[in-house]
């Protein structure tokens, strides 16, 4: 078990750093488009504040180019921050170095300074050891609180780790768990959905939850791979030719071990310039959504299920005409008396355009960390934290 931060004591008067992942959507005015990932950082500043720790706010947003890019500040970010701690919070316009030490030196118990991007230091995503040391200056504990990034072994997710006493947040506790109770203690029937574009990336995933699942349901761009495995007509669909045969596998491994597999039966295609309904995709169509009857099929199951887990649209649901597999698919998961789950970055953008986010029981805030876990892997940035 990984030390959290219930398990620091004495925190009183610390200079605590807390990578958070602050890597929201903002607009050119620097509005904040979705603030879900602030606010799911809030319990675990909240915990710190009242513990009298100086609450140092270390994060990346986007991919900087340069050591300055004024759309990638983080300055909105801090402005979202003054009105849930009023008179708490400082923003440090610079990520480390002396600017941001000498407002550290100026910290009270229990104030909250938010560093600048920490991707303007360059040699932040290669873990240089100067941006360790820099980044360690400011601070006499680290906690990792970023789960968003915890994949990566950048120098503020997994370098100052190494060199400071530290502990996971209450975010990256809770995205372990769920993951972890998932597998080690499914609800049964656990049915599992699949879609998206990146068959090559997930087709691990597949093998991993399928030990696990009762059902597994694959449906978007990644069902044409397991359809030409099945010497279906796919048209012009996305296929990955190079999985073909890692689709058979998986269809006969989940024939021997009795899971079911369901894929579509029918599908909304283009064809030149029309969009057409169609249950076998001939000659130079291109699947991009289920049709009506695997709408049907999926939903029949997911209602029967008592644990969802989800990741990939089963469609190109960004295009109106595409989305309605995906709607759906959504608003049965969110009927299913069921717990639900779902990861990956595309996914839970589904289902927020969908309406039903509040009705899941587990969005995670983070995209390739929760394929990591999804996968059964473990992520490097929690590993290199000290055990209880
Ligand atoms: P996530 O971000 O949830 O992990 P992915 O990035 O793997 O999911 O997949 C999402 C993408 O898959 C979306 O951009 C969507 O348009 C695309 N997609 C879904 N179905 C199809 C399809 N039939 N053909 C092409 N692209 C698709
Ligand atoms: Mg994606």
């Amino acid at each position: 078990m990984k030390k959290t931060i219930r398990d620091l004591n004495n925190l009183k008067g610390k200079r605590v750093l807390l990578r958070c992942d602050f890597n929201v959507p903002l607009d050119n005015y620097g509005d904040i488009l979705d603030d879900t990932r602030i606010a799911a950082e809030i319990p675990t500043i909240k915990y710190l504040v009242g513990q009298g720790a100086k609450v140092i706010l270390c994060s990346h947003l986007g991919r900087p180019k340069s050591s300055y890019d004024k759309y990638l500040s983080l300055f909105p970010v801090a402005v979202y921050l003054m009105k849930v701690f009023p008179n708490k919070v400082k923003f440090s316009r610079t990520p480390a170095g002396k600017e941001a030490e000498n407002e550290v030196a100026k910290m009270k118990e229990g104030e909250i300074l938010l560093l600048e991007n920490v991707r303007f230091l360059e040699g932040e995503e290669r873990n240089n050891p100067k941006v360790v040391q820099e980044l360690c200056r400011l601070a006499d504990i680290f906690v990792n609180d970023a789960f968003g990034v915890c994949h990566r072994q950048h120098a503020s997710t997994y370098g100052v780790a190494i060199k400071l006493p530290n502990a996971i947040g209450f975010l990256v506790e809770k995205e372990l768990s769920v993951f972890e109770n998932a597998f080690k203690t499914p609800k049964h029937p656990f049915v599992a959905i699949f879609g998206g574009a990146k068959v090559d990336d997930k087709i691990n995933l597949i093998n991993n939850v399928m030990d696990k699942a009762d059902t597994i349901i694959i449906g978007g761009g990644m069902a044409y791979t397991f359809l030409q495995a099945q010497g279906k007509k796919v048209g012009r669909s996305i296929v990955s030719l190079d999985k073909v045969d890692d689709a058979q596998r998986i269809l006969q491994t989940a024939k021997e071990k009795g899971i079911k597999i369901l894929l579509p039966v029918d599908h909304v295609a283009l064809l030149g310039t029309k969009v057409v309904k169609t249950k076998s995709l001939d000659g130079n169509m291109i699947g991009f959504d289920i049709g009506n009857a695997s709408i049907k099929l999926f939903t029949k199951e997911i209602l029967n299920a008592r644990q969802v887990m989800w990741n990939g649209p089963v469609g190109k649901y960004e295009d109106s005409r595409f989305k309605k597999g995906t709607m759906k698919i959504a608003k049965a998961v969110a009927k299913a008396d069921a717990y639900s789950i779902v990861g990956g970055g595309d996914s839970v953008s589904a289902i927020k355009v969908s309406g039903f986010a509040d009705r899941i029981g587990h969005l995670s805030t983070g995209g390739g960390a929760s394929l990591k876990l999804m996968e059964g892997k473990s992520l490097p940035a929690v590993d290199i934290i000290d055990n209880k």
